[in-house]
């Protein structure tokens, strides 16, 4: 079984510096929200590769011990994200491999949706897979590929694959950053003393200090060396299809990725979502974190006071995070606090990014009542997530998304709000200012690269070309 949909990861690269494997640790760090299941890093002297990796978080992993075992001026790194699934350490990241042409790791950023029947093909050709990732697909592609350089067979390999990915590989001679045609994860291009970086976020530039040059476009691949930077655009041109929930919930606020700041469309969500769906209240108020920029932007708009009325502990991790039904229930109440003085007899308008299973909202909406609230209006800056994500969200099967079944009413008194109103597609649509064109699949159904079940017609590897 692959972990399918569930991998949501952070990617980091830098090639030319001599604290490299220090930076990428650094850079993973910035990038804890988009993995903080494990991380790892693989480090180049030019010569040979190192590796290191394990279980958790990034401060804890990487002691000064462990990076002193990583040499070299390139490296690159991974964080991954699981929910359930197969979270075993054979499936940390980067993937480290030896083959005919030497040695070769890859950290991987995204979903394939045709893994699966790739993986089945490849066994039956004699592939023998170590892990449950289908990351690991595209090594097993390169290394059967029948074309001569490293280049042309990460182009061929990557040519058979369907779905999203934001990579970032290393030899002991280069770094090569890849994002899939579509374009649906974020990879940028930054510089730092005269060093190449890549990261899925620029929050991980800013940390390091290094300049934002550019993003990583869809379709392109670029090889870091010691002759510098190359640029190519090898593959089959399609629309891009950027993934609206970067943007609404994933990515980092203080990050540019496609090209425009988070924070400042989030804030703008929040503006559009009060214009849709005023209400008459007396303060609002955010869901912490991802709620925050869209409150504040409600707020504005709405011309009514912003209040914490939700503190958050963040010594705990994404509710998501947790492997279990059970102890995701569980999780709402450590993570959220209400202030009692914030809400006592006030109507309260809540605002968050998004209902997935309801859970959250039914949890918060109930803590917020019986800390007095006269009334609780939720105003969501996403529209009802109907559609799980085949390109590296995490989202539930159909079943698990309770907008999937239920109308807006019924959600409503299921999270027993006063009120409830979903920010429009509409809405959204114009404030990223579509149609440069984005993936809202999650939203409408209308997938912009198939799924496994259609791919299950289609030809197989070895027929194709
Ligand atoms: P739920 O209880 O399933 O409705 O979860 C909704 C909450 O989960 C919202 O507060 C979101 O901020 C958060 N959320 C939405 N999408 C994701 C995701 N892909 N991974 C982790 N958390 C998410």
């Amino acid at each position: 079984m692959f972990d399918g949909f569930r991998e949501e990861c952070g990617v980091f690269g830098i090639y030319g510096h001599p604290d490299a494997a220090n930076l990428t640790y650094l850079g993973l760090y910035a990038l804890q929200h988009r993995g903080q299941e494990a991380a790892g890093i693989v480090s180049s002297d030019g010569k040979e590769l190192f590796s290191q990796k394990a279980m958790g978080l990034v401060a804890d992993i990487f002691t000064e011990e462990r990076i002193k075992k990583l040499p070299g001026n390139a490296a690159i790194g991974h964080n991954r994200y699981s929910t359930t699934g197969d979270s075993s350490a054979i499936n940390i990241q980067p993937i480290l491999v030896n083959f005919a042409l030497g040695g070769l790791a890859i950290a991987h950023n995204g979903n394939l949706v045709n893994a699966g029947i790739l993986k089945d093909e490849l066994e039956a050709y004699g592939s023998i897979f170590q892990s449950t990732m289908d990351s690991e697909v595209i090594i097993h592609l390169i290394a059967q590929s029948r074309m001569a350089s490293l280049h042309e067979r990460i182009v061929d390999a990557l040519g058979h694959v369907q779905g999203s990915y934001s990579l970032v590989l290393i030899t002991e001679k280069e770094i090569i950053a890849v994002r899939d045609p579509h374009g649906f994860r974020p990879l940028a291009l930054g510089e730092v003393d005269g060093a190449a970086v890549v990261a899925s976020e620029t929050c991980a530039f800013d940390l390091i200090e290094a300049t934002y040059v550019r993003d990583v476009e869809p379709g392109e691949m670029i090889v870091i060396n010691k002759d510098g930077i190359h640029s190519s655009f090898p593959f089959k041109h399609a629309e891009p299809s950027h993934c609206i929930f970067e943007f609404i919930y994933f990515a980092r606020p203080d990050s540019k990725v496609f090209g425009q700041n988070v924070y400042a469309i989030r804030k703008a969500f929040g503006r559009q979502l009060a214009k849709e769906s005023a209400v008459s209240a007396d303060v609002v108020i955010p869901v912490p974190d991802s709620g925050v920029p869209a409150a504040l932007g409600y707020a504005e708009e709405a011309g009514l006071p912003f209040d914490t009325g939700l503190i958050r502990n963040h010594y705990v991790g994404r509710t998501f995070i947790e492997p279990r039904q059970s102890i995701r229930h569980f999780g709402v109440k450590i993570k959220l606090n209400p202030v009692a003085d914030a809400l006592r007899g006030k109507r309260v308008v809540v605002v968050d990014d998004s209902i997935v299973r309801g859970t959250t909202s039914k949890k918060i909406i109930k803590m917020i009542r019986n800390a007095g609230a006269a009334e609780v209006h939720l105003r969501i800056s996403s529209p009802p997530t109907m559609y799980p994500c085949y390109y590296g969200i995490d989202t539930p099967t159909r079943q698990e998304l309770i907008a999937a079944s239920h109308n807006v009413e019924e959600i409503r008194r299921y999270v027993t709000a006063d009120s409830l109103s979903y920010i429009s597609l509409e809405g959204v649509k114009q404030v990223v200012n579509f149609p440069i064109n984005y993936c809202v699949a999650c939203f409408d159904g209308a997938y912009p690269v198939p799924f496994p079940g259609e791919l299950m017609a289609q030809l197989g590897l070895f027929d194709k070309k």
